[in-house]
């Protein structure tokens, strides 16, 4: 099983365990560009889901394992093992999240696709049917095309084929449609 941890401000940290490695992929993502780093780290077979806590510097990942307890700083985007808990002026709980493990190892997983459902990143929401996005205070809508103007009354169609026709014409230039009057 892997985790997902959000920490904020469009970066999150995806954990998997593979045998005695633990793959910790950073990604960030903001608009329109999304950043990914993987590290793996020597742990062991992890006894318990990891632990994640958010500190000053970044942060800290704790993994309960067959080998012990082994701690994660994760800074910027550099990963480090250690074996203590750093010190650090403030440290807090993260919610960590079960996702299954991709087959790729240490690519996170897609998300399943839900057009109907808004869709909501950050600032930015999207939903469909109409097409509708809005970004901060930014609103975009695509939907029924603008109304189209009606040509002048005085112009009349052919009712066979559509084709324009002068009012006096008997038979319609494009068909030979007989016009009725
Ligand atoms: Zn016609």
């Amino acid at each position: 099983m892997a985790y997902v941890c959000e920490l904020g401000n469009g970066r999150s940290i995806y954990l998997d365990n593979q045998g005695t490695q633990t793959i910790v992929t950073l990604t960030s993502s903001g608009p329109g560009q999304q950043q990914q780093a993987s590290s793996s780290v020597q742990t062991g077979d992890w006894n318990s889901p990891p632990e994640v806590y958010r500190t000053s510097e970044g942060a800290v990942i704790k993994l309960q394992t067959a080998q012990g307890t082994h701690y994660v700083r994760v800074e910027g985007s550099s990963v480090r093992i250690t074996s203590e808990f750093p010190a650090s002026s403030s440290s807090q709980p993260l919610q960590t999240q079960q996702v299954a493990s991709s087959s790729a190892g240490t690519m996170p997983p897609m998300q399943p696709m839900q057009p109907m459902e808004p869709m909501t990143m950050g600032d930015m929401q999207m939903s469909m049917n109409p097409m509708q996005m809005r970004m901060g205070n930014m609103e975009l809508r695509m939907g029924s095309p603008p109304s189209i103007e009606k040509p002048s009354v005085a112009r009349q169609f052919c009712n066979q084929c559509g084709a324009s026709v002068k009012p006096d014409d008997r038979f319609c230039s494009s068909c030979g449609h007989r016009l009725s009057d």
